[in-house]
């Protein structure tokens, strides 16, 4: 949308093959309902890929703020909230696709929706794109915009993939990123819907492989939420042997937390060993970590020695759980892997091998951070694309 916006602006006739029933499906799904729609911190380094160096460029030509005075222009008022995530002021990702449709249509584009494009061929001295209804339409350029495999529900899906392979393109292994971490389902499952905020930690054995930090979501299988988002691209890489530990309680000490337990034994001591970190983490964790702990959750707390304090210190400060992989494509945000960007210019994200052909948004080899930055990424290499330098 955002190539096709461009295209058009500069007074290119365009087509927008779009093979869902309308555009935007999994834009509308994004950041909960209310569209991430992109983050103030936007740069390189919040990027992956063989080179994440290749989005300079596009988020050079297309910066945060030139891309918040776009969508402003066509309409769509936006708020910075924590983080430097940016979300539509109406807490609405449907403002951001209606914005969109809206500019789209003005700008005359010809919207082809619920028509897949199975084919991709050079033809003259452009191309020739054929649907599965069989209308050929033929251009001097093409853009391939087809996403990724994540997100199957919405619209993921391998046809940007095939488009460019059948061009001479290659691509790099996919793998999902931005997904839930299923880990041993115990502890996840009886605390699934619980919000904590943590640091985590991916580790095997003693050494650790990566971490973050931020809200962490516990669900039927594993841990979601943009922490675990996180640290699934690495998961995802790393294969077997890991473990994800939680310090559930990061602004504190193991040294203070103990203390903290100490403190609540002798002021409360009618509480029980599941109470006595009520008012530190959410009520079903603080009862959850007494279980992790090996404790009974009303066992007094007065009945509780040093050792027992010890060890509930350290479920709070190291709840650690078996990670068993990722939950997949299906639950993934974006994928990581992709296109060769080695195959394509930076300065214009034209192809290298076939004069006339562009590539933007994760059907590249590029993904980012949780927060906004893969819709950036959209938005810049889809602007920088749709100039067709
Ligand atoms: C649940 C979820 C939540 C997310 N939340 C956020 C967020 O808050 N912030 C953020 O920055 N990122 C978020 N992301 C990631 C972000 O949505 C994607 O990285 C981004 O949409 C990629 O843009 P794209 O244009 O490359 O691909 P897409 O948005 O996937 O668009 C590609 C389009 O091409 C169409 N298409 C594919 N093949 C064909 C074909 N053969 N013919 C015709 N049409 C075709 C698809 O139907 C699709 O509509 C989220 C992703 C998911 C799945």
């Amino acid at each position: 949308m955002a190539a096709a916006l461009t295209a058009a602006r500069a007074g290119r006739e365009v087509f927008l093959f779009e093979r869902q029933s309308r555009v935007g499906r999994k834009l509308a799904a994004t950041g909960n309902g209310r569209c991430n729609i992109t983050n103030t911190g936007a740069a390189v380094n919040r990027y992956h890929g063989e080179d994440p160096e290749f989005v300079r460029p596009a988020l050079e030509a297309l910066p945060v703020a030139d891309t918040l005075a776009l969508f402003r222009g066509i309409g769509l008022l936006t708020r910075e909230e924590y983080g430097g995530r940016v979300y539509p002021l109406s807490n609405s990702a449907n403002s951001v696709t209606d914005a969109l449709r809206f500019a789209l249509e003005a700008e005359g584009v010809r919207l082809v929706s619920g028509d897949r494009v199975r084919a991709l061929t050079r033809s003259g001295g452009g191309f020739a794109v054929t649907t599965e209804s069989g209308a050929r339409v033929e251009g001097e350029a093409a853009i391939v915009a087809c996403g990724g495999l994540a997100g199957e529900k919405l619209g993921g899906g391998r046809d940007g993939y095939e488009l460019l392979k059948s061009l001479g393109h290659t691509r790099t292994a996919l793998y999902p990123a931005l997904a839930q971490i299923a880990t041993a389902p115990e502890f996840p499952r009886a605390l699934k819907g619980v919000k904590a905020d943590c640091a985590m930690r991916l580790v095997r054995g003693r050494e650790v492989l990566a971490e973050s930090s931020g809200e962490a979501l516990f669900a039927e299988t594993g841990v979601s939420g943009p922490a675990a988002f996180d640290l699934a691209r690495r998961v995802s890489a790393e294969g077997g042997g890991l473990s994800l530990s939680l310090d559930l309680l990061r602004d504190y000490s193991f040294g203070e937390v103990l203390e903290h337990l100490r403190a609540r034994v002798e002021n409360a001591p009618q509480l029980t060993a599941g109470e006595l970190f009520i008012g530190a983490a959410p009520n079903r964790l603080a009862r959850m970590l007494a279980k992790y702990a090996g404790l009974k959750q009303d066992a007094p707390a007065s009945s509780l020695d040093a050792r027992a304090l010890k060890s509930l210190a350290n479920a709070a400060k190291n709840f650690a759980l078996p990670v068993r992989g990722t939950e997949g494509f299906a639950s993934a945000q974006v994928t990581a892997g992709g296109i060769r960007t080695s195959e394509f210019d930076p300065a214009t994200m034209q192809s290298r091998l076939v004069p006339g052909l562009y590539a933007c948004g994760e059907v590249l080899d590029i993904d980012g951070d949780c927060g906004g930055f893969n819709l950036q990424w959209a938005w810049s290499s889809g602007y920088l694309a749709g100039r067709l330098l």
